[in-house]
């Protein structure tokens, strides 16, 4: 099993370079992420806050811990000392909160845009008429203590692999006009995050530069 998982890492570092691969290590124990650690992967991501802060505990300093699932306001001042990035800002309210929230801790947190771009209802994310919205704001222009570094977003779950490539070349759509846009200070459009384990191929196809990427690499979940 350790075999497995030191081989399937290293592949997959080997064949995203030069895209990040952020190894989501959310359910499997300290001792995976250890394994991992061992063999250079220092960008882990966690979808719960819990979690999160009880492994970050347990491992080593220089880990730069990813936020990848939705995130609740009141959960914020719990990460926001040592969190690398926040994939998850879904909503003015949220960025709202990180930046009061790292202004107290002194902090500047880099987050990402979650866009909406799967069929599916289910998953979190902002349309294009609410990112605008943050891309025009006059107080997210204000603020001091968060970076909004690009975008981040789930294709639909399925096999219809068209689809899913014209999601993600849709999400490179917005990531490359916002990014042309040079909004203010606030904004500096680098990180276009797309591609899990079942469709990290077609995301990086279109344009992808940090895969998140669980089960590939740990094995399947329980
Ligand atoms: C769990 C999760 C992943 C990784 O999923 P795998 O299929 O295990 O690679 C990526 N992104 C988010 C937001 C997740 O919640």
């Amino acid at each position: 099993m350790s075999e497995m998982l030191t081989s399937n890492l290293t592949n997959l570092q080997e064949a995203l370079r030069p895209a990040t691969l952020v190894a989501v290590s959310k359910t499997y124990p300290t001792e995976a992420i250890q394994k991992a650690y061992a063999i250079g992967q220092r960008d882990f991501g966690e979808n719960k806050v819990q979690e999160m802060c009880d492994k970050a505990e347990q491992l080593p300093e220089d880990i730069r811990w990813h936020l990848i699932g939705h995130l609740q306001r009141n959960k914020v001042k719990y990460i926001v000392d040592f969190v690398h990035l926040i994939h998850s800002v879904d909503s003015l309210k949220l960025l709202k909160e990180i930046e009061k929230r790292a202004a107290n801790a002194e902090r500047t947190v880099n987050c990402l845009l979650q866009v909406h771009i799967a069929k599916e209802d289910t998953k979190f994310g902002l349309d294009e008429q609410e990112l605008e919205q943050i891309a025009e704001s006059t107080e997210v222009a204000k603020m001091q203590h968060v970076k909004i570094c690009g975008l981040m977003g789930m294709a639909t779950f399925t096999d219809n692999q068209a689809q899913v490539k014209s999601e993600f070349a849709y999400l490179k759509s917005l990531f490359d006009t916002l990014k042309m846009r040079n909004l203010n200070d606030v904004f500096d459009i680098k990180i276009l995050s797309m591609g899990m384990s079942g469709d990290y191929q077609i995301a990086i196809e279109q344009g992808s530069n940090m895969v998140r990427i669980g089960s590939a690499i740990f094995g399947e979940r329980n």
